[in-house]
């Protein structure tokens, strides 16, 4: 979508420090991490521009966005504590919209839901 920076991310027009990358899914490390761990995994194309837009044409991306979070907390050793956010709308604090999940771990996620 034009103007959509995860959708330049996606197709390369603007850098990011990638984790992980097939030809559905790309995971980059988030500019402004809040926690030790926050990667950013991503639909490459833009299917939704939240969780509220999932749908049974477009989920299949949602489950392999998953299969890729637990992949990269197996190999990056936080496996046993780690937390996936989707924010849905400004009011959640959503900023870009274009479908995404927060990778966070490496520090302690249990005393809060924020
Ligand atoms: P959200 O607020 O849930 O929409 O999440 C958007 C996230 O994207 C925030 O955590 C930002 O820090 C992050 N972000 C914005 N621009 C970039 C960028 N160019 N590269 C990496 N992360 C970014
Ligand atoms: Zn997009």
């Amino acid at each position: 979508m034009k103007d959509c920076i995860f959708c330049k991310i996606a197709a390369g027009e603007l850098p990011s420090k990638k984790a992980y990358e097939d030809e559905q899914v790309l995971a980059f490390y988030d500019i402004h991490p809040q926690a030790p761990v926050h990667i950013l995994i991503i639909p490459k194309t833009h299917c939704a521009s939240g969780a509220a837009e999932i749908t049974p044409e477009n989920s299949a991306v949602v489950a392999r966005c998953f299969e890729v979070a637990a992949k990269l907390a197996g190999e990056l050793g936080v496996a046993g504590g780690f937390r996936i956010v989707t924010n849905n709308g400004a009011k959640a604090g959503q900023t870009v919209p274009h479908l995404h999940f927060h990778l966070l771990a490496g520090r302690d996620l249990h005393l809060t839901m924020g």
